[in-house]
């Protein structure tokens, strides 16, 4: 179980967790704790450049003394591997994003600064909460779109509720 001290600076987030925790749910913050990363790849050694990998170096327990030796298949050093896995990471994030905000513009119009509220207070205990996460503006809009629909309206006020609160990040 995570320490919801440690686990978050954010006031509303320790609220949350210590109340997941008296209700016996588990959330990302309890698994982060238990998740052991990978040993190789949190050294960033493990290459899958290429079909002849995955080529995997890791540190001896002991260290190394003297040269070191280890080499991919095709000869890479653990370096040069690292190095390209973070030059990777960075041209993915950076190409990626790119991609995806210029067509989002395309789509939705050049995005502008909104004054907005922020945090778990935004849910409302009279409404039904629909919380979404991700980068994903087209399905945001398409629920956006289902939830102001009659049909959605009347079946959340059937069941005794004010209507549908939608929030995310
Ligand atoms: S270290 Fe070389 S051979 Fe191994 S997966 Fe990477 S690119 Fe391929």
């Amino acid at each position: 179980m995570a320490d919801p001290v440690a686990a978050s600076i954010d006031v509303a987030t320790q609220q949350m967790i210590q109340r997941s925790h008296e209700l016996g749910i588990e959330t990302a913050f309890d698994r982060a704790v238990t998740m052991k990363p990978c040993n190789i790849g949190a050294q960033g050694i493990c290459c899958k450049n290429c079909s002849m990998g995955p080529c995997r170096l890791p540190l001896p327990k002991g260290g190394i003394e003297g040269e070191d030796t280890r080499k991919g298949i095709c000869g890479a050093t653990p370096n040069t591997i690292a190095a390209r896995n973070f030059i990777r990471m960075i041209a993915d994030g950076w190409g990626g994003s790119m991609l995806a905000t210029d067509l989002q513009d395309v789509l939705f119009g050049t995005p502008y600064p909104v004054v907005s509220e922020a945090n778990l207070g935004v849910m409302k205990e009279d409404m039904v909460n629909i919380v979404i996460h991700g980068h994903e503006p087209v399905l945001s809009e398409m629920i956006v779109a289902v939830v102001q629909t009659q049909e959605m309206q009347n079946y959340v006020t059937s069941k005794g509720a004010k209507g549908i609160q939608l929030s995310g990040q």
